[in-house]
């Protein structure tokens, strides 16, 4: 049997990536979100975006994850903040991509997704990402006559 010596972690971790509202890359793993701190040719540094929280993880250059930092967050998970992001990802690529209403992907986007009440609660309503998303469809679309 072999030891590794990062036994206690499961080498698998579980990474994705989200875009920000900015645009900017997040790294999503374990329920955790880290922003990009430095980058070299070979690796890359995530931190933890929750500020005081100074858990990292490296990954190499082919997204492959080598180590995070050995003690644990003191906050709870952003599970919340990574659906809510995810949500609004998806909204924006139908926006993008499909011709329905923006009142409607809203809708039926709210209805799929597996927010908390606390997490619908601080999604932005309709009426105030509705200008956005009109925005956002407007740049790629021809100007109807
Ligand atoms: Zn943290």
């Amino acid at each position: 049997m072999s030891i590794s010596p990062d036994s206690t972690f499961d080498a698998n971790e579980n990474l994705s990536s989200i875009k920000s509202n900015k645009g900017q890359p997040l790294l999503v793993m374990n329920e955790q979100l880290y922003k990009c701190n430095k980058k070299t040719a070979r690796k890359k540094y995530w931190i933890c975006i929750v500020s005081g929280c100074s858990m990292v993880v490296h990954i190499d250059e082919n997204d492959v994850y080598l180590y995070r930092g050995k003690w644990d967050h003191h906050h709870e998970s952003n599970a919340d903040v990574i659906q809510t992001t995810h949500l609004r990802q998806q909204m924006k690529e139908r926006v993008l991509n499909e011709l329905t209403p923006i009142g409607i992907i809203y809708e039926e986007e709210m209805a799929k997704a597996p927010l908390s009440t606390a997490s619908v609660a601080l999604f932005p309503t309709n009426q105030e990402i509705h200008q956005t998303f009109v925005k956002a469809r407007r740049k790629i679309l021809p100007i109807l006559p």
